[in-house]
């Protein structure tokens, strides 16, 4: 992973606060005011600092990003406003850096002219949405926080869904639910449904629907050039087909359009817990004949310690076809060892997504380690169980693939990794506050660990590895070459490069 902590943060945060010293907060006029959100912004007294995307400071004018200010319909915070820390705070509370400007855009007149205003001034930018990347990729110069753009229009009849690009993936479910239809989304109901979406999106629905970005059939983007253009299958396709998994290296997303599915909103879901002891069967079960099973069936097993340092396998399952059918097709997974527990009920699917959302919540500190497995063998099975020591702050976790996402062909996506049978992590999560020795061991436990597994994967899920440029090309296989197409005709100066990026062959 790229290095979380940058020289150059730290080197500002002191600049900033020598310079911002001067600012003044101050209310902003009305229409500035987003209804029910207090908030003050600095009266521009300073030049602000920042960074270049050539890595090089820069001083940013007064003028310039007063008129920055002035044309968002949303607020254009500074270190030092109001909401400003909360802004810049994301999902890992191990990423600490302190953007020079903050545009909570409100609609995408204002991230045409963040986008602008980046481009000009060759600032480093960054996308926000809901702030999950682990290596904090949605924070830098100027970043563009999409997150007060979060609604969700649901056309029953023809089975879509239109969502603004700071939509969580919570807001989706939410409102198709509402009229028996669903779409692939994450595990987690706080993630950006666009970040989510633009690199694959797995999910509990994933093996009857696809993934995330298979079912993503239109987009409104912003390119870095100002544009603001539709996406289709009949407008700009190339676009929508790197949208499909090439991340945000094509622009910023101000909405996208799913295709719905008809789903009960009732799912038969909950865990089965075996002991240790059952660990390596329930685990070659899975990895022999989960994918056997049919695509209503997700199973994501974790391998986790009890508070008391007791070693468990847990298979979470998530029935999603007919509710009569559940038993039968648990059947199999409930006779390979007698489970410790047995939570699998009838329960709203919508509540089935939120139950990770605390154990996984914003301000967690998460070191991780991930690739996909295609073939499961036994040999890995041995080495995840050997490996595997008690530690309540370390999971291993298989997210299950195969299934609608497998009958897809490699190029008729961005996103190549089909015959994935599932995506392997491995990480150390905390909540306190750690040392910076304790953060040192937990990061090389982690280390250690993907040093035996990684090379039983093929291939990694680009929304969840910070990879060389080099690892990025092989990742995408013979797909690579149409990315950097896209990328040249869209993105050619490489302005949006956090992400895993497709660089450039020409210079504009
Ligand atoms: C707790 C947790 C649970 C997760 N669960 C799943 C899961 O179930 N399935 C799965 O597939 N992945 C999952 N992920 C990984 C997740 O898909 C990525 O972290 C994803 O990038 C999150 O998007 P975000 O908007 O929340 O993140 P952000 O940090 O806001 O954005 C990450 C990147 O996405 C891009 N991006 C975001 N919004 C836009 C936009 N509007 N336009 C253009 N680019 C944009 C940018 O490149 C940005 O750098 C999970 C991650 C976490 C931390």
């Amino acid at each position: 992973m790229a290095n979380i902590f940058p020289e150059s943060d730290m080197k500002r945060r002191e600049f900033c606060r020598s310079v911002l010293a001067t600012s003044v907060a101050a209310a902003i006029p009305g229409q500035h005011l987003i209804a029910g959100e207090s908030q003050c912004s600095s009266e521009l007294l300073s030049t602000v600092q920042a960074i270049t995307a050539s890595g090089k400071e820069t001083t940013l004018g007064v003028a310039a990003v007063k008129e920055l200010k002035d044309s968002l319909r949303g607020s254009l915070l500074l270190n030092g406003d109001d909401g400003y820390d909360h802004a810049r705070a994301v999902w890992n509370a191990m990423i600490n850096k302190r953007p020079a400007l903050i545009a909570r855009c409100e609609g995408p007149t204002d991230v045409v002219n963040s986008i602008n205003f980046a481009r000009a001034n060759s600032l480093r930018v960054s996308v926000r949405g809901g702030g999950h990347s682990i290596s904090g990729k949605s924070v830098c110069e100027l970043m563009i926080d999409m997150s007060n753009m979060n609604s969700v229009r649901v056309n029953g009849r023809a089975a879509t869904a239109s969502a603004d690009g700071g939509c969580l993936e919570g807001h989706i479910d939410r409102e198709t639910s509402l009229v028996g239809l669903a779409t692939t989304g994450g595990i987690v109901s706080h993630t950006g449904a666009a970040g989510l979406t633009l690199g694959g999106g797995y999910g509990r629905l994933c093996r009857k629907f696809g993934l995330a970005c298979d079912n993503l059939i239109g987009a409104d983007i912003v390119t870095v050039d100002g544009t603001f253009r539709h996406v289709s299958n009949d407008e700009n396709p190339e676009l929508l087909w790197a949208l499909k998994g090439g991340g945000g290296n094509f622009g910023v997303v101000t909405a996208l359009e799913y295709q719905l599915h008809t789903q009960n909103p009732m799912v038969t879901a909950g865990d089965l817990v075996f002991d240790w002891a059952d660990a390596r069967n329930v685990l070659s079960f899975y990895a022999e004949y989960g994918n056997e099973l049919p695509d209503e069936l997700n199973m994501n097993v974790t391998l986790l310690t009890t508070a008391d340092g007791e070693r468990r396998i847990a298979v979470e399952a998530v029935w999603s076809g007919n509710p009569k059918d559940a038993d039968k097709a648990l059947g199999t997974l409930r006779s390979v060892a007698k489970p410790l527990a047995d939570t699998v009920k009838m329960i709203p699917y919508t509540s089935f997504q939120k139950r990770g959302d605390n154990s996984n919540r914003h301000g967690i500190r998460q070191y991780m380690k991930s690739g996909l497995v295609s073939d499961f063998s036994e040999a890995l099975v041995d080495e995840v169980i050997e490996i595997y020591r008690p530690n309540p702050m370390a999971n291993f976790f298989f997210m299950q693939a195969g299934g609608a996402v497998s009958r897809v062909k490699p190029t008729d996506t961005a996103f190549p990794h089909r015959s994935a049978h599932c995506n392997m992590m491995c990480w150390n999560k905390w909540f306190d506050p750690e040392t910076n020795k304790q953060r040192a061991q937990r990061i090389a436990d982690v280390k250690a660990d993907w040093a035996i597994l990684e090379p039983f994967t093929h291939g990694f899920y680009v929304n969840l590895n910070d990879d060389s440029e080099k690892k990025t090309h092989s990742n995408y296989g013979s797909n690579y070459g149409r990315l950097v197409e896209v990328k040249n005709k869209y993105d050619p100066t490489n302005l949006l490069k956090l992400n895993a990026n497709i660089q450039p062959t020409i210079k504009s």
